[in-house]
């Protein structure tokens, strides 16, 4: 008998546009490449990364070094993003700011700069909607819509790090944790990251950029065999396959002992520790047997713990965050038997920062607008 799928995929809801390629969808040797074919200089690509990746520039006409005639001929042939920023929204702290993103076929990618003392974050999205569908995550409601582009995915990075340089500071760390599940999106999610790692534009090391995964086991074998250190997070959530296959449904086909096995290879193979994501929720999976239950999974293990309390969101309404005294006793037996924990609040929940519910709310404001321009030609 074969084990029932757990992913689910959606129709897109709006037929496919073509997306044009765009400069952030290249990598220095793809352009330089595009660049000799159409008789520019090679060295011309260098300059392009350093200008759309270090002076942060969104308009060829900024690029002032290149002649006038080749700036032309990119605008008209090389979008720089189809990203269009349609709205930013900043935490009452103003610490946590939220962009939210139209693409050009009309979805909404949302991500987050979050700005602490030692270090400035952006959480990307890889995908819009995700098909594994954890019974606590906005994006898993709506299912997969489709995969973001790696230029997509870059933009991101370049315009949270434009709003990082207005508020003086510097972009340093990016996580893959925002909509989507980069390990069914992997090539894109991994080409990426080479833009952004190349020391001719953005040059951010890979140490600094960190990919959640939901448990994808040949895809954390193959990210041991990558060249870039990136690192690696998985969000695990339960300690036993009954309660994880309702919380996590890829369980199903990616089992905890198979998921822990694939970590410690990871861990032999790169010498990084695993950080392990577990979403706390009011008497599902916070209870001291649950603790000490993962204590046990994880002994031995190169590895921290982040408690993240749930961000009670309107796609799960039943679920809800445990009380202080309970994290902290859960945290309490964690380190009582020497794993390392840390209890990490969700930045921006008055923003609806937590995954997927800023394009929730804009995709209801879409729904609503719609109904009443309808109305109004009614
Ligand atoms: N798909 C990947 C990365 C995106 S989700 C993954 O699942 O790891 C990033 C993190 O946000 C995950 O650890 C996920 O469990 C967490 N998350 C999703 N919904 C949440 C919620 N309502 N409250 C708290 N954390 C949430
Ligand atoms: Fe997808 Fe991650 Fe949300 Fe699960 S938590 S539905 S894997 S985005």
């Amino acid at each position: 008998m074969t084990t029932p799928t757990p992913l689910r995929t959606i129709r897109p809801r709006r037929p496919r546009q073509q997306r044009p390629t765009t400069l952030h969808d290249l990598t220095l040797a793809e352009l330089e490449q595009r660049l000799v074919a159409q008789g520019h200089q090679p060295y011309r690509a260098r300059q392009l990364f350093h200008w759309a990746y270090q002076q942060l520039a969104l308009d060829y006409h900024a690029m002032t070094v290149l002649p006038k005639a080749l700036r032309q001929q990119l605008a008209e042939t090389l979008p720089l993003t189809t990203l269009q920023l349609t709205r930013t929204v900043t935490s009452d702290d103003g610490e946590t700011e939220k962009l939210l993103f139209r693409t050009v076929d009309g979805e909404h990618v949302e991500t987050v700069l979050m700005c602490y003392p030692d270090r400035t974050t952006v959480c990307v999205s890889c995908q819009v909607g995700c098909a594994v569908g954890c019974a606590f995550c906005a994006t898993g409601m709506t299912g997969l819509i489709r995969n973001l582009s790696a230029g997509e995915i870059v933009s991101q990075v370049v315009y949270a790090a434009r709003l990082a340089r207005e508020r003086g500071r510097t972009l340093t760390n990016i996580v893959v944790m925002g909509m989507g599940e980069p390990f069914q999106n992997y090539d894109a999610t991994m080409k990426a990251i080479a833009i952004l790692h190349d020391p001719a534009g953005f040059g951010l090391g890979a140490r600094r950029i960190t990919l959640s995964t939901s448990g994808l086991v040949p895809f954390i074998d193959r990210l041991a065999e990558e060249p870039y250190q990136v690192k690696l997070a998985i969000s695990l959530h339960a300690p036993d396959d009954a309660l994880r296959s309702q919380l996590v449904p890829i369980n199903r086909r990616y089992p905890i002992a198979e998921l822990l096995a694939a970590c410690r290879r990871y861990v032999a193979k790169t010498g990084r520790r695993i950080s392990f994501e577990y979403v706390l929720i009011r008497d599902v999976n916070d209870q001291d047997h649950h603790a000490e239950a993962l204590a046990r999974l994880l002994h031995g293990l190169l590895c921290h713990v982040n408690l993240i309390p749930l961000n009670p969101t309107p796609a799960a309404p039943h679920l809800a965050r445990p009380t202080p005294d309970r994290i902290a006793r859960f945290a309490a037996i964690l380190h009582r038997h020497g794993i390392p924990a840390t209890v990490r609040y969700s930045r921006g929940v008055d923003i609806a920062a937590a995954c997927g519910q800023l394009r929730a709310q804009a995709d209801a404001e879409a729904a609503i607008a719609a109904t009443s321009s309808t109305d109004q030609h009614a």
